[in-house]
């Protein structure tokens, strides 16, 4: 689980990680009323589950209340890369001297810590790791052994002298907090030093493992704070398992292995997947009907690929589910439909009699993703 900014930065004051001081606001008078409290001035920044607001404009710096009233309804009133916002945060100004950039994460690979810092904050890190590595730090750390004084030195020994120390403090900071809280990843880009010498976090990027949020009720709690996705919540209230994704291929599949080898025969074949669904064992008439509705729900959908490995489903039932569904759903896209396994002759044979002019029935699973990834792409079905 993602947090906002502003949550991110209630852990880091909890665990004594110097932040500016900032209200939550989600409507433009609450923001004015901030930016007044904190002198006149403030930075407005968006609060969205995604980084890059800095270049996208969902970070700007303002010199009254007024214009932080402005801002904040221009915000509040649009979406920040598709993602609703529903509250801005209000900082202080604060004088920068310099940016740098830390982080902590669990590291399945090597199956331990790993923290990294740089002096040359406000740079892309990815791009910095590749065109410059020596100017990243990064240090593996022994869950047994804990972060120790040479670590810390390691990490900061980059900085300028003044920042080292506070730096370390932060560090530490983090590390426990990363373990009390059952964090994945905690990222500053930037933690700064500021004139009079202090280093504070002026930004949060914190994850929180999915698996312990049953012994972290009040983090668990904040997931009421995110926006719902009305397509997420009608999946899940059918119990089916929908992932959006943004490509423009939407997929139904039955079964995790089968929709996941879906997804990479449709990206070999020049698309991406807009979301899938896997319909699990039952593909009945009801479950395609509300499958299709789900999938067709998202505009980015420009063609459906059903994969369909019948084994105790049986292809002709999941044939008819299919024209049934039609009946009560309008196709507004083409569907590719392939069937394979139990009864796949006779589901195919009803797909052809039926001839519906938006069902494309296909009979691999190459040729079904080509043909998909043809009509999402703008092609015209052969
Ligand atoms: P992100 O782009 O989503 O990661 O958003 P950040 O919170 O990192 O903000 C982007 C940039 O805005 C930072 O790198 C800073 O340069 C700038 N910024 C944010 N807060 C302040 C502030 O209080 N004072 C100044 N001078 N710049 C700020
Ligand atoms: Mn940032």
């Amino acid at each position: 689980m993602d947090l906002y900014e502003h949550m991110g930065k209630d852990l880091f004051r909890a665990h004594d990680i110097p932040v500016p001081r900032g209200t939550v606001a989600e409507t433009p008078e609450q923001a004015a009323d901030a930016t007044r409290e904190l002198g006149g001035r403030s930075v407005v920044k968006v609060q969205v589950q995604v980084g890059g607001r800095g270049k996208g404009g969902g970070v700007v710096l303002v010199d009254s209340p007024e214009r932080a009233a402005e801002e904040a309804a221009r915000m509040l009133g649009s979406d920040f890369q598709g993602h609703a916002v529903t509250r801005v945060l209000c900082e202080e100004l604060l004088p920068l001297k310099q940016e740098f950039y830390t982080s902590v994460l669990l590291d399945r690979s090597s199956g331990d810590y790993l923290f990294m810092m740089t002096a040359e904050g406000g740079m892309d890190i990815e791009t910095l790791a590749v065109e410059r590595p020596e100017a990243l730090r990064r240090v593996h750390v022994d869950p047994m052994l804990g972060l120790r004084t040479y670590h810390v030195r390691d990490l900061t020994e980059t900085l300028p002298i003044e920042a080292r120390e506070p730096a370390g403090d932060i560090l530490r900071k983090m590390f426990a907090m990363l373990r009390e809280e059952d964090a994945t990843l905690i990222e500053i880009n930037p933690l700064v030093l500021l004139d009079d010498g202090r280093v504070v976090a002026l930004d949060a990027k914190v994850t929180i493992d999915d698996n312990a949020l049953y012994r972290r009720p009040a983090t668990e709690a904040l997931k009421e704070q995110f926006p719902i996705d009305p397509v997420e919540k009608r999946a899940k209230d059918a119990g089916l398992q929908y992932v959006k994704l943004d490509g423009a291929v939407g997929i139904i599949g039955n079964g995790a292995g089968l929709v996941m080898s879906t997804l990479d025969v449709v990206a070999q074949a020049g698309a991406r997947a807009a979301n899938f669904l896997d319909v699990g064992g039952g593909a009945s008439a009801d479950t395609m009907a509300t499958s299709l509705e789900v999938i067709l729900s998202d505009p980015a959908v420009k063609s459906v690929f059903i994969n369909i490995f019948g084994g105790i489903t049986r292809c002709d039932v999941v044939a008819n589910g299919v024209l049934e569904a039609l009946k009560r759903v309008q196709a507004t896209v083409p569907l590719v439909v392939r069937l394979d396994g139990t009864n796949a002759k006779e589901g195919r044979q009803i797909l052809s009699d039926a001839a519906h002019p938006q069902i494309f029935p296909a009979a691999t699973m190459l040729e079904a993703a080509q043909r998909a990834a043809d009509l999402a792409n703008g092609g015209v079905a052969a």
